[in-house]
């Protein structure tokens, strides 16, 4: 931890997707994630990841706290589509404190050099991303509809995101419902395939490999 790593090959955007998470989620903890009062539809921002082509990753590299003042201009788009939905207060590896995206930027935004170096950069690039593929738009136009207990088939899934956004995701499933789904991109941010190999899987625990028929849950306020 905190110290320089080899750079990182391609970008990872994770992102989660709040019907499955405010599901298992005990109590709710933020205004602007599980408790709030409005539906939310949509997948949130995780966080964008710099990644190794062998399935690993490097972590918290610079010793760069995370500074509010850096980025206030943003700071409303990050509350609303960058909501913490755990109530779990997140480590930062340096600071200690701050919301969700501040504890990744110091965990995966200080290992993102050459590529991004600045935290203003870090969240700028990541919300640009998010709404250039907007993952939930491009699963409606292939009739992948947010929907209790309708399940779609996986494949349908991938095969949609890679005709819409070029590239191949990786799906993260909790008990056969979506809880992420990643887009990846070369380090100009082109879109491209996520590790679909063995690597993948590596460090990923059984339990969250998605069967062949998933779901997308509604989230419905409580
Ligand atoms: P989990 O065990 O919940 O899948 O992951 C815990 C944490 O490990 C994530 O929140 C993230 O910080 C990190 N992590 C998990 N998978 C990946 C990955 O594929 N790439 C990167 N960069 N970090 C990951
Ligand atoms: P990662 O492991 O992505 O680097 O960060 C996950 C950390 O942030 C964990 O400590 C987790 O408890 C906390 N956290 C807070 N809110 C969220 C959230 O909405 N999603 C995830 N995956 N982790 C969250």
């Amino acid at each position: 931890v905190g110290k320089e790593q080899r750079e990182f090959d391609y970008f990872a955007l994770a992102l989660q997707w709040p019907g499955t998470i405010c599901s298992s989620t005990r109590h709710c903890c933020a205004v602007n994630g599980c408790c709030r009062k409005e539906p939310l539809h949509t997948f949130t921002i995780h966080g964008l990841w710099p990644d190794y082509d062998d399935g690993t990753w490097p972590s918290c590299c610079r010793h760069t706290s995370f500074d509010m003042d850096k980025i206030t201009p943003l700071k409303p788009t990050l509350d609303k589509y960058w909501p913490s939905l755990y109530c779990s207060s997140s480590s930062t590896c340096f600071s200690g404190r701050g919301p969700f995206w501040a504890h990744e930027w110091e965990k995966h935004g200080t290992c993102s050099a050459p590529a991004v170096r600045e935290e203003l950069q870090y969240f700028s690039t990541a919300l640009d991303l998010y709404f250039k593929y907007n993952v939930t738009e491009m699963l409606a136009t292939g009739d992948i509809l947010v929907s209790n207990g309708k399940e779609y088939a996986l494949s349908d899934v991938i095969d949609t995101i890679k005709h819409a956004f070029g590239g191949s995701p990786q799906i993260i499933c909790k008990k056969g419902s979506v809880q992420e789904l990643r887009l990846c991109f070369t380090k100009d941010l082109k879109p491209r395939d996520c590790l679909t190999t063995s690597a993948m899987y590596k460090n990923l625990s059984k339990s969250k490999h998605c069967p062949r028929k998933i779901s997308l849950p509604t989230y419905d306020p409580i």
